[in-house]
């Protein structure tokens, strides 16, 4: 049925870059067999799931949004698809994304950029917005998104569904195509909160081939959930960050937005929960902080495509030497938005500036844990709108990167701080979906999970 839907739908939205039917079709048979003979089947045997094309997936094409990745089949899965595998999921494609996550529409996509099935003319999110335009427009019942500084969160917001960006380190980075390794972490985007917890229950927990992964089990996310879902959140205390669309701080965001975010906040007060404001000074300065750290290590991490080891390679006849093969190999092969982001980080992360820029970055980035780990000293979670903005026209900011950057201003302090956040829908403005962001500490995503459910 989800194929049906891929081959009537997705000319519009192209959320999917890489659909194998009869693959698919052929695991979903197995299943069928071996149901049919009474053998023992893996809890999630049969049920479909797409993936983001930044994760690597074993012999299935993986580009990363990007021309120079296109054709190249890893010869291994990432730890991610790998348990989704083993739980028994069908996988039925790779999903469109901005080139290497960077961006907040698609529209950074060097394949073309993926619709909002809520209104054709409007972004998906990004960078995951095949992720979120495929669930959307029930062409899958669930996928796999990435987050570095929102791209699981505001993508779910723009298209009405629940996404969750875990703790950093609760879930492996292994095969996940790096764009800023101290940020990246890959988490579900659905439905409903039960399907997120119940996703990131299957491709959660220690690694030991991710260093950064930490040494603690998969919480039991499903069943916080469950708990949510009763609508009783009493005792629990909630933090409306006011520097992020509360009073003196609404610059950027939509009234839309905020009225629906506000009737979010209330609704959770009529659940039980005690709501506060809190103050997070630091969290003005996340974004300068955020596009200086992420570009100098996507700078970093991308110097790996150098036309040798992976996909394309240009003017490689003979006659040119390897800088020159290299040069012309990332000119073509690399979109605009990557070579910013190179160009921006190298200079961040050179001689002469590392300090004022990168350094005063890092220390920026202390400063919001610190607000984040004070707040947590009087609250159990907070909140904010998950985008000052709804889904905005195609075209309306790809020529202009300062108002691209403004839709990550809520999702980035959680990011630098590696924090647990999810989006869940909170009401709509002008007939577009709101999401509401709930943020808790490290390793408490049941939390989040807890809250969202309740509201939903
Ligand atoms: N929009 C942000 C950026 O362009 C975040 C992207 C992401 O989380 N991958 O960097």
């Amino acid at each position: 049925a989800h194929l049906d839907a891929i081959a009537a739908a997705d000319g519009a939205l192209n959320s999917y870059l890489h659909v194998d039917g009869e693959a698919a079709l052929a695991t979903a048979a197995e299943v069928d067999r071996r149901r049919a003979a009474g053998e023992e089947l893996a809890p999630l045997a049969g049920v479909p799931v797409a993936l983001k094309d930044v994760v690597v997936t074993d012999g299935v094409p993986t580009t990363s949004g990007s021309r120079i990745l296109e054709g190249w089949r890893p010869p291994y899965d990432a730890t991610v698809a790998a348990r989704l595998k083993a739980a028994g999921t069908v996988l039925l494609g790779k999903t469109n994304m901005d080139e290497f996550a960077m961006g907040s529409s698609t529209e950074n996509s060097a394949y073309g950029p993926t619709r909002n099935p809520w209104d054709h003319d409007r972004i998906p999110g990004g960078s995951s917005g095949g992720s979120s335009a495929a669930v959307a427009g029930f062409l899958a019942p669930w996928s796999i998104g990435t987050d570095t500084g929102g791209s699981i969160r505001q993508p779910a917001a723009v298209t009405g569904l629940v996404g969750h960006k875990p703790t950093y380190g609760s879930v492996s980075r292994y095969g996940l195509i790096a764009f800023s390794s101290s940020l990246d972490q890959a988490g579900p985007m659905a439905r409903t909160v039960a399907d997120a917890a119940l996703m990131h229950e299957v491709i959660g927990g220690h690694d030991p081939r991710d260093s950064t992964s930490i040494e603690a089990p998969a919480a039991p996310y499903v069943e916080a959930a469950r708990q949510g879902a009763t609508g009783d959140l009493s005792g629990m205390t909630v933090g409306v960050v006011r520097e992020l669309g509360g009073e003196g701080h609404t610059d950027g965001y939509e009234a839309g937005v905020l009225d629906a975010f506000r009737a979010g906040v209330d609704q959770l007060r009529a659940l039980g929960a005690e709501v506060r404001e809190v103050s997070c000074p630091s969290f003005d300065l996340a974004l300068a902080a955020y596009y200086l750290i992420a570009p100098s290590e996507a700078s970093s991490n991308l110097s790996r495509f150098d036309g040798v080891r992976y996909g394309l390679r240009v003017g490689d006849d003979g006659s040119r030497d390897l800088d020159e093969v290299m040069a012309m190999t990332r000119a073509q092969g690399f979109g605009p938005e990557v070579k910013r982001r190179i160009m921006l980080g190298t200079y961040a992360l050179s001689a002469g500036y590392y300090d004022a820029y990168y350094g005063q970055a890092q220390k920026v980035r202390t400063l919001i844990a610190g607000d984040f780990a004070r707040s947590f000293g009087d609250v159990d979670v907070l909140v904010s709108p998950t985008s000052p903005i709804v889904a905005f026209p195609l075209g309306q900011r790809v020529d202009d990167p300062l108002a691209m950057y403004a839709a990550d201003l809520c999702t980035l302090p959680a990011s630098l701080a590696g924090l647990p956040a999810i989006s869940v829908p909170c009401g709509l403005s002008e007939g577009l979906p709101v999401g509401l962001q709930v943020m808790a500490p490290a390793m408490a995503d049941d939390r989040c999970y807890r809250v969202a459910a309740g509201l939903e």
